[in-house]
């Protein structure tokens, strides 16, 4: 039989429901890929091989029972370590939460399980989710599978690398600046976020509430699609959940993989001239755009002039919201406890556990936020940041006026070498210039590979009106029909 870990998510699980393999098969081929490949790409933090075989065979018991089985059932599904598992290690690629096993589900993990899918394990990150390289998890870089000395992107570069190197069919991420989609592009995947609230924050540790977007990642359209149907959809856990269900983003891929996009407008935004580009991305980007005209797509160019303040707008909501949400670890709660040997008091314990918990970045952004929200200086960054917000969103609504989705590359670069841009963090900042926008306005945004430069996969994003996310899976898909899916050269 073909190798099982080549497969999409689709055709695997057709394969279980008709029983022409089991979800053990699936799962034990998706084990050995790791066991065989993963000391060099380090995708995982924790791989659960008991829970997940345990899982499989759940399913395959309910398969012969003659149970109807869901659309995932019995593909294996790796977890950015973001999600809270039950009794299995969630360290957010963070000291401070080492050997932390929850004592709950975040609410994606209960619908991964509902549906039948197979938790491998989960996924390396930068810490916190803060990084656009995954260098900044406490425990070593993620490598590209493109080239093993390259960065998969951040910060969820586990779960992506995990997709490329053909160690997972299916995974989780999660977006606040562009963590799903900077790492769908430069590892030549599918990374979705969704419309803010689409999906579930419970159970998500929080970086910025107000940001956080956990999404599907895939290698193909319909498989992101798949899964954003099978995870999305209203959590009353979840105070900023819209009580709505999903478009039907898996019926978008379907229409979108026929290649037709007449009668779709797409605006290419004049504020990304490509200033801060790699020449090859936007070589690879401008050959795209000539692809989705001739599937019938009408492209106009859109002014969103305030798009050139999202990164600084975004590098004061960010911190300041994290500097509180991470006030929570403290010694005394989760995790790591410093210093506590009976003589020292309440603070110095805290101080002491939250030096050595958090790493460099970490520290910077609590810094950073902790500045912008004090009493004097608040209207001016802080309050300065949200009003920017605010236009940014009306730039967005403005625009989707005139077109029914925005295009962009989704990264100025391909991946980058380990280790070239950590000197300095605004170079780090930059990895998000295009993907930023999207998470201040709430909107959903995909990336789809769609083309090489320098033998490095490129990205394009499809960005689209809140509750419109089937829109970008429809474009995406146009465009996958022709450009195809993208293999790294042999691990
Ligand atoms: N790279 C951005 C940051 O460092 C975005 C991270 C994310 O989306 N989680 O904040």
């Amino acid at each position: 039989m073909t190798d099982l870990t080549r497969m999409t998510a689709t055709e695997l699980a057709g394969l279980v429901a008709a029983g022409e393999t089991s979800a053990v098969e699936v799962t034990r081929a998706h084990l050995d890929r790791i066991a065989a490949v993963d000391d060099r790409v380090h995708a995982f933090l924790h791989v659960d091989s008991e829970g997940a075989l345990t899982a499989a065979r759940a399913v395959d018991e309910r398969r012969a029972a003659g149970e109807q089985l869901g659309p995932l059932a019995g593909v294996p599904v790796a977890v950015k370590d973001v999600l809270t598992t039950k009794g299995v290690p969630t360290t957010v690629g963070s000291k401070i939460l080492e050997g932390w096993r929850p004592p709950y589900d975040a609410t994606i993990v209960q619908r991964l399980q509902a549906a039948g899918t197979v938790m491998l394990g989960k996924t390396n990150m930068d810490e916190f989710a803060m990084g656009s390289s995954t260098e900044y998890s406490a425990y070593g870089p993620t490598h590209n599978p493109w080239d093993l000395a390259r960065i998969p992107g951040g910060s969820g570069g586990g779960s992506a690398a995990a997709l490329a190197a053909y160690e997972a069919p299916l995974a989780i991420g999660s977006d606040t600046g562009g963590s799903i989609r900077q790492p769908g592009a430069v590892t030549g995947t599918v990374g979705a976020k969704p419309t803010y609230g689409g999906t579930s924050r419970y159970g998500l540790v929080a970086f910025s509430s107000s940001l956080d977007t956990p999404g599907p990642c895939a290698r193909t359209v319909l498989d992101a699609a798949l899964l954003h149907q099978v995870i999305g959809g209203h959590d009353p856990r979840d105070s900023t959940s819209i009580p709505q269900p999903v478009p039907d983003v898996v019926a978008a891929a379907k229409l979108g993989a026929s290649g037709d996009l007449t009668g779709v407008k797409l605006g290419i935004v004049k504020e990304f001239t490509g200033e801060g580009a790699e020449p090859g991305v936007m070589a690879a980007f401008r050959e795209s755009v000539d692809t989705l005209a001739k599937l019938g797509a009408e492209i106009v160019e859109v002014s969103c002039p305030h798009f050139r303040y999202a990164l600084p707008a975004y590098y004061l909501i960010a911190p300041s919201e994290c500097s509180s949400n991470l006030a929570r670890f403290d010694g005394v709660r989760f995790g790591l406890r410093v210093g506590d040997d009976g003589n020292r008091s309440l603070e110095e314990v805290m101080s002491l556990t939250r030096e050595a918990g958090f790493g460099a970045e970490v520290k910077r952004r609590i810094m950073v936020g902790t500045y912008a929200l004090s009493s004097g200086y608040y209207d001016a960054y802080y309050g300065q940041a949200q009003k920017v917000r605010t236009l940014i969103t009306r730039d967005f609504t403005a625009a989707f006026e005139q077109v029914d989705a925005l295009i962009s590359p989704t990264t100025p670069f391909v991946a980058f070498p380990i280790g070239a841009r950590t000197a300095d963090p605004y170079q780090m900042y930059l990895a998000d210039l295009f993907t930023i926008p999207t998470n201040l306005y709430g909107g959903p945004g995909i990336s789809v590979p769609c083309g090489l430069s320098e033998g490095l996969p490129v990205g394009l994003q499809v960005m689209a009106p809140t509750m419109a996310d089937d829109r970008m899976y429809r474009v995406a898909a146009a465009l996958e029909s022709v450009v195809g899916t993208f293999t790294p050269p042999a691990l």
